[in-house]
């Protein structure tokens, strides 16, 4: 940047919240801006490598909160760039093995497998816990139950549910304001195709290169 160009906005990070910030500024007429990008590229978090000549994710993989009352901002972006995406049903199992064309599989399989691991596994915990602290402990677990965790069980299950994956507690605004459904990212072109759809309405961009010197990269 040059030292004598003077910006009424700076915007740090290049990442899917600095662009949408961008976005939304540059919509209502904030053009004197510049976005400072320490790395050299824009996505940040949401980021693909190329692994086996496939493109995998390295960050963000999934647009959580679809089917609600709110429309997700990224599901609407989503759909509008033709992201390929796939259901993720999590009805009976924590995680989905998918085919190549999407299809979750072998759906049955896993999941039973899955939840005969867990209920053994809590059921071992819950045993210990009530060895522990000889506390009666009733051995059927429902998840659905929990509101808030107490047990050691119930915060380990919380934080890995919960903590782990959303870095908060619940209630998940994400999940209340735009609904429990969840997609799975599996485009070639990357997650990060929906920040270049996004820059490219506010950049100005040439054969998928953006060239607007009002982003900045490999600047701190
Ligand atoms: C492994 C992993 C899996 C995830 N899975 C999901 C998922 O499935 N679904 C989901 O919705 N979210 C997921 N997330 C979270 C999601 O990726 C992030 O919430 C989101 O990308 C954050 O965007 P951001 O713009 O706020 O920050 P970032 O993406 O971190 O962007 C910040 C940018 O600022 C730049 N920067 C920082 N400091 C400076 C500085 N001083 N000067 C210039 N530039 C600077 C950084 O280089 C970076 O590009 C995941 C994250 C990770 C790491």
């Amino acid at each position: 940047m040059d030292s004598k160009t003077r910006y009424n906005v700076i915007i740090v990070g290049a990442g899917v919240s600095g662009i949408s910030a961008a976005k939304v500024l540059a919509e209502n007429g904030v053009e004197d801006l510049v976005i400072l990008e320490a790395s050299d590229r824009i996505g940040g978090r949401i980021r693909k490598q190329d692994f086996g000549g496939v493109s995998v994710e390295l960050g963000a993989g999934w647009i959580a909160g679809v089917g609600g009352k709110q429309a997700n901002p990224v599901w609407e972006l989503a759909n509008k760039s033709g992201l390929r995406t796939f259901f993720s049903d999590y009805s009976n199992a924590r995680y989905n093995i998918y085919d190549r064309s999407g299809k979750i599989f072998p759906s049955g399989m896993a999941a039973d497998s899955y939840k005969k691991a867990v209920e053994s596994a809590i059921q071992r915990l819950r045993s210990e816990e009530a060895n522990c602290n000889g506390a009666d402990v009733a051995m059927n677990f429902d998840f659905a139950q929990i509101s808030a965790p107490k047990t050691p069980i119930e915060l380990a299950i919380d934080f890995i549910l919960h903590d782990f994956e959303m870095a908060e507690v619940e209630p998940i605004s994400t999940y209340i304001d735009f609904g429990e459904r969840e997609f799975l990212v599996a485009d070639e072109r990357g997650f990060e195709h929906l920040l270049y759809r996004m820059a490219e309405t506010f950049l100005f961009t040439s054969e998928g290169q953006i060239l607007d010197n009002r982003l900045q990269l490999n600047k701190v």
